[in-house]
């Protein structure tokens, strides 16, 4: 890999670390969503890099994409906090994930993460994807647990955070072979639930599918913001400026100028929990971009 994309990758690795280790304490009973989500896209921006993506903020049987509206009044209760965070610099990208427990559930958040733990050991050239699948069902369904089999880890490219190869969280009759250079998000989850997530009826993430004619003005000027801001990574509701905002995203969401990100859930009174690592193949193992340096 070439050195100067590697020193990205390194750097936006290192401010998540640093970000994480900073807001994970920050989530208690009582404390706001919103702020935790904008303490730690300001720390991002603090420490030199740019959110990759909205901090997501997931509760109980939300698995992913939850990040607060923009004068969400939610607080935390005895919640299960999936804190997920994307970082990055020039377009390379981190992200990582770590789950807060306030539900007295401890052994739910220790399956999803020995599960990460036992798939990156074993990442290295040559390895196939479905070997880490394997690893990380066994480790959750040890703890009585079912992964979430219809969520994955991912690649990541350049402005591309969810690209080849996919990383099941089960054993596959076919996968990749991993190869040096690879990069990409390895996220177990671990549920009481089904282990199947579905879509809800809540969505505050979006992203920018391309080009496509739109006449009204506040819409145009929306379209035009979101794309230079942050080309092909989700954006959250949160974020945008200017009139008639929610007006502007439907018109923009009927023409497919952009698409949703909906929250991702488990059934009803169900909890899930999440861990998640960025890695880099390296030639005999693999380089955790997302690990605090001195544990690395
Ligand atoms: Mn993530
Ligand atoms: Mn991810």
């Amino acid at each position: 890999m070439d050195s100067l994309i590697l020193e990205n990758y390194r750097k936006a690795g290192t401010i998540l670390a640093s970000v994480l280790a900073e807001m994970a304490p920050k989530i208690e009973v009582g404390a706001s969503l919103l702020e935790v989500a904008e303490a730690a896209e300001e720390a991002i921006r603090a420490r030199g890099g740019e959110p990759a993506f909205p901090c997501n903020i997931s509760l109980d049987r939300a698995a992913a994409h939850y990040t607060p509206g923009p004068e969400d009044p939610s607080i935390f209760g005895e919640n299960m906090v999936k804190l997920d965070i994307g970082v990055h610099v020039d377009g390379y990208i981190a992200d990582a994930a770590v789950t807060v427990d306030l539900s007295g559930h401890p052994e739910m958040v220790e399956a999803s993460r020995e599960a990460l733990d036992a798939a990156i050991e074993l990442v290295r050239p040559g390895t196939n994807t479905s070997d880490l699948g394997a690893a990380i069902e066994r480790a959750i369904t040890g703890y009585g647990f079912r992964p979430v089999y219809n969520l994955t880890g991912h690649g990541l490219e350049r402005y591309q955070a969810h690209a080849e190869p996919s990383i099941p969280n089960r054993a596959m009759e076919k996968g990749v072979v991993l190869k040096a250079g690879d990069v990409f998000a390895i996220e177990p989850f671990a549920t009481n639930g089904q282990g199947r997530i579905s879509e809800a009826p809540i969505t505050e993430i979006f992203g920018f599918s391309g080009r496509r004619p739109v006449r009204n003005p506040a819409a145009r000027a929306l379209l035009k913001e979101v794309s230079e801001l942050y080309k092909t990574l989700p954006f959250a509701r949160r974020w945008l400026k200017g009139e008639r905002v929610d007006f502007a995203l439907n018109q923009l969401l009927r023409s497919g100028a952009i698409h949703r990100y909906p929250v991702l859930w488990e059934g009803e009174g169900m909890l899930v929990s999440q861990a998640e690592h960025t890695v880099i193949v390296t030639e005999d193992g693999c380089e955790v971009t997302t690990r605090p340096r001195d544990q690395a």
